[in-house]
């Protein structure tokens, strides 16, 4: 199982991190050992002294596919989870600085939360909003309590379909694979003693803390 992850599909973050916005999708990868799905609390690793949260959209492919057809990738997926793609800011700022790979800066144990994944319609049925689709929908981050991070998947500059085509000229994609989609704007800082909360259209989504 391999987890995608794509680099500034939002334009806002992409101007927080002073990058330019990408002609095309780009992505990196976390690996397996990253996951935290059942979202133990994360402990503040000593390697770094920036830990930043980015909250995504994450897409588990659900199919096996090669080179898929963009109109054909909405047959690949059918359940959406919110994540956390944690990021070690300053070991990352160091290894783009040398023009280093930042895998470590953002593989690490932990880094990839992933909550619960619920398919499109148990969304619609659990928000009764029936033109919900993975190209209208809402997602926030609290910090706290205080909301920190807050997008909409039709802010995204490559949207999920043509991730998943664009990827799947590269690589196979293998059913339990999963795609971290982009954070938007309002990436920051944790500290230990937070509780990170995440929803889809105001549905709590998961919940972790910090020690
Ligand atoms: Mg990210």
């Amino acid at each position: 199982m391999k987890i995608l992850c794509v680099v500034r599909n939002y334009a806002p973050h992409a101007g927080e991190m002073k990058a330019e916005v990408p002609s095309e999708p780009t992505f990196f990868l976390k690996p397996d050992s990253a996951l935290n799905p059942k979202q133990m609390p994360l402990f503040y690793p000593d390697f770094t002294q920036d830990l930043q949260h980015e909250v995504e959209i994450v897409v588990r492919i659900d199919r096996l596919g090669k080179c898929i057809e963009p109109r054909f990738a909405h047959k690949y997926y059918d359940a959406v989870a919110l994540g956390i793609d944690f990021t070690a800011r300053d070991l990352q700022r160091k290894a783009k600085a040398a023009g280093l790979p930042w895998l470590l800066s953002k593989g690490f144990d932990g880094s990839a939360v992933v909550g619960p994944f619920v398919t499109l319609e148990a969304l619609r049925q659990a928000t009764g909003k029936e033109t919900l689709t993975i190209n209208n929908m809402g997602f926030d981050l609290s910090r706290n309590g205080k909301m920190v991070q807050q997008g909409n998947t039709e802010d995204m500059i490559f949207s999920v379909d043509r991730l998943i085509a664009h990827v799947s000229q590269f690589m196979t994609l293998r059913t339990g694979d999963m795609i971290f989609t982009g954070t938007p704007a309002g990436v920051g800082p944790v500290e230990i003693g937070d509780v990170l909360e995440g929803r889809i259209e105001g549905q709590p989504m998961f919940r972790l803390e910090i020690k």
